[in-house]
């Protein structure tokens, strides 16, 4: 994809703005990108969409490549859709047993992903698990578990012939609490196609046993298939999350974008092979990486990352050298300082912030701080941005219910904000000469 961009921009290197033309140029190459990797084409079309928008009309930064601009919005535009940096905690609030209940076709990975994910809660959560296989229909495939369960030193109910899934359910549920498990694990049948019996049976499982988590495990290399699967299942099944299967096959990763967009449900793991230890907790980075189809897609997109925050950085010191610094410029340095994880950036560019640095670090900034001021500040209006000064206690009140906050959360904001101003104003009386010349070097 770089290569294509880059013969895209050679031709408009130097101009101030990413134009809609531009722009429409080099979507066209990304849409074939997405199309070859096998995203579903209502997402591609979305996607495009999405990205066209953010992209047009982006100033144009000198030292990046406008191609290597646009991969960039690009590349962060597919992390998002695909759920974003952090991964989705699996839930483990829950009276004990924690039930988990593995839903999907038969032969997408559920035995397996059972034993693996039982492998995982055993050894990474220090949890004690138990297995219980529903597949009535199968006796060899409740024996298959139970040798998993040998293989990794995880219980598994005994087996008993001739009960129902929900008889099963019930007895698994009352056994694991008995016994004192943490986590019950329900692998349940499968079948080769969509079924509504199949269906009902699992809706019932998951009536009866309340799962924490009820996941949906799909072979990521049936593409198109996979993603109708997911949906029929969405709309039986209170679903938390995905587990893709067979994505050590699967080198494109576009399944893997239709399945999030289409369902919206996070993915949580993907299966990486058929050993028990094979499961990787889902990173949207590399598979976006993936879909862009480089390998060195993701080192480029950082290095592109530093110069624009880089050229930023030197924006907004020149804007503080004429002492100006509203709510839009902290929300612009709140979400450095989180990329960043410190206060380096912009903050270092200038004189005598150490001691504000200090006082920020004392009144403990940490990420989810950090993210709750952005929260605060993204729930004013643009107006109230620019002139903090408007709120007043009404709209204070909506500002907080918007962000989720106490109204004396966003008053703390506030006084932070007049601190900082007051001390850019203090810089910028001494020594504002000082200060632009820093911000051209
Ligand atoms: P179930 O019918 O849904 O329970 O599917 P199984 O767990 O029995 O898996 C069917 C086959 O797929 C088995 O041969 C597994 O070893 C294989 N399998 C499951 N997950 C993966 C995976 O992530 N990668 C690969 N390569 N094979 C897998
Ligand atoms: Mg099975």
């Amino acid at each position: 994809l770089n290569e294509r961009l880059t013969g895209v921009f050679d031709r408009i290197t130097g101009r101030g703005a990413l134009s809609e033309k531009d722009v429409a140029e080099a979507m066209r190459e990304v849409r074939v990108a997405l199309l070859e990797a096998d995203v579903a084409l209502p997402v591609v079309k979305d996607f495009i969409a999405f990205a066209t928008e953010r992209a047009t009309g982006e100033e144009v930064i000198r030292s990046v490549k406008p191609a290597d601009q646009v991969i960039k919005i690009v590349y962060d535009g597919l992390v998002e859709m695909l759920g974003g940096e952090e991964p989705v905690p699996i839930n483990l609030n829950a009276n004990p047993p924690a039930v988990f209940l593995m839903a999907g076709l038969q032969g997408s990975g559920k035995t397996t992903t059972s034993a693996k994910l039982a492998l995982r809660l055993t050894k990474v959560e220090k949890k004690k698990v138990m297995m219980a296989s529903l597949d009535t229909r199968r006796p060899a495939a409740m024996e298959q578990l139970a040798t998993l369960g040998r293989q990794i030193d995880v219980a598994t109910l005994p087996i008993v012939q001739g009960e129902s899934a929900v008889q099963i359910t019930r007895r698994a549920l009352q056994a694991a609490k008995l016994q004192g498990f943490d986590v019950l694990i329900l692998d349940t049948a499968g079948r080769i196609t969509l079924d509504e019996a199949l269906m009902a049976e699992v809706a019932e499982v998951a009536a009866v046993s309340r799962p924490v988590e009820t996941l949906l495990v799909a072979d990521s290399l049936t593409g198109q298939d996979a993603v109708r699967t997911a949906k029929a299942f969405h709309e039986r099944l209170p679903l938390t999350g995905l587990v893709l299967t067979r994505a050590d096959g699967d080198g494109r990763g576009g399944a893997m974008l239709s399945m999030r967009a289409v369902t919206g449900l996070p993915i949580k793991f993907l299966g990486a092979g058929e050993k028990v230890d094979a499961l990787d907790v889902f990173d949207a980075r590399r598979v976006a990486g993936r879909i862009l189809g480089q390998g060195d897609i993701v080192a480029l997109v950082e290095k592109a990352s530093q110069e624009l925050d880089q050229a930023k950085a030197e924006k907004m010191a020149r804007k503080l050298a004429k002492g100006q610094f509203d709510l839009d410029d902290l929300a612009a340095q709140l979400d450095q300082m989180k990329r960043m994880g410190g206060l380096q950036g912009i903050m270092g560019l200038l004189p005598g912030v150490a001691k504000m640095k200090a006082q920020m670090a004392e009144t403990g900034v940490d990420d989810r701080m950090i993210s709750r001021q952005q929260a605060i500040i993204s729930s004013m209006t643009k107006a109230e941005r620019k002139k903090p000064d408007l709120l007043n206690a009404s709209r204070k009140r909506r500002v907080a219910a918007g962000a989720g906050v106490e109204v004396q959360d966003i008053n703390r904001l506030l006084k932070q904000h007049r601190q900082m101003q007051d001390a850019v104003k203090m810089m910028t009386r001494g020594g504002g000469k000082n200060l632009a010349r820093m911000a051209q070097a």
